[in-house]
């Protein structure tokens, strides 16, 4: 059996924020646009696929195909202000698993890094998959009042135990064979998980939202949105530190212009 696994990256198409969503750099947050165009910072949304020997994973859920033709009742007035959005065709997770082969059927395990909208939006596309994984904080703090992202979608969350990695050695080894660790790397929310994949050249760490692009963890630049930010700190340091390792092929952040999509 291979001791590793293959991590195919893929954009689901893009948003747009004002950059302080992403480096923290003022208290209040503006909405798109709105302080001109040096400050706009346009993104991928990143979604993952993981081929385990004993089974494929799908990491976060990027845009609902509703956006395309009703982003307003999709995203709800609230959120509709900081962000633009954008799914060209072909391009939703669905779409591109579909394209690879795969309908949600064929996938063992989605899991959430954490519950923000542009992680959560796609999760409707993806039922058929045999679970859906969270972990507890994070479900715990903002369950009673996403419900609407998650008709049709029945959570299995997980209480984080004890591994060998990430800020607090706490989180998931997910087949229980130290292939694929989900770790706590909580801060930007309750209870976030960045994700460690023994890929055949070494670790690759799907950092998630822990930190927007490698700038983050090299100068410790906090999310713009922070449920704890002394965790948070926590969380980059230990990106920072797990990504000087020798055998660390590379850290990702979901929101790096710069990570193109490929596979590891
Ligand atoms: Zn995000």
């Amino acid at each position: 059996m291979d001791m590793f696994v293959k991590v195919h990256v893929m954009h689901t198409g893009d948003l747009k924020y004002d950059r302080s969503l992403a480096f923290k750099e003022l208290e209040v947050i503006p909405p798109v646009n709105q302080r001109g165009e040096a400050c706009q910072e346009l993104v991928p949304v990143s979604a993952y696929l993981i081929e385990h020997p004993k089974g494929r994973v799908i990491v976060d859920a990027g845009w609902h195909e509703d956006i395309r033709t009703k982003p307003k009742e999709h995203f709800g007035e609230d959120l509709y202000q900081f962000i633009e959005y954008r799914l060209p065709e072909g391009s939703s997770l669905r779409e591109q698993l579909a394209a690879k082969g795969f309908a949600p059927r064929d996938i063992d395990a989605v899991v959430m890094s954490h519950l923000d909208e542009d992680h959560i939006s796609g999760l409707e596309l993806l039922i058929g998959a045999k679970k859906f994984l969270v972990s507890e904080p994070e479900w715990k703090n903002v369950a009673s009042y996403k419900e609407k992202w998650f008709k049709g979608v029945s959570f299995e969350t997980f209480e984080p135990e004890s591994i060998p990695y990430g800020p607090y050695r706490l989180g998931k080894d997910l087949f229980g064979d130290g292939l694929v660790y989900l770790v706590l790397t909580p801060g930007h929310t309750a209870g976030h998980v960045s994700v460690l994949a023994r890929v055949e050249a070494g670790w690759l760490l799907l950092v998630s939202d822990a930190g927007y692009a490698e700038k983050s963890w090299q100068e410790l630049i906090l999310p713009g949105f922070t449920f704890d930010e002394r965790q948070a700190l926590d969380s980059l340091k230990w990106v920072r530190e797990f990504s000087q390792r020798e055998d660390c092929v590379a850290a990702i952040a979901n929101h790096d212009p710069s990570v193109r999509p490929g596979i590891y």
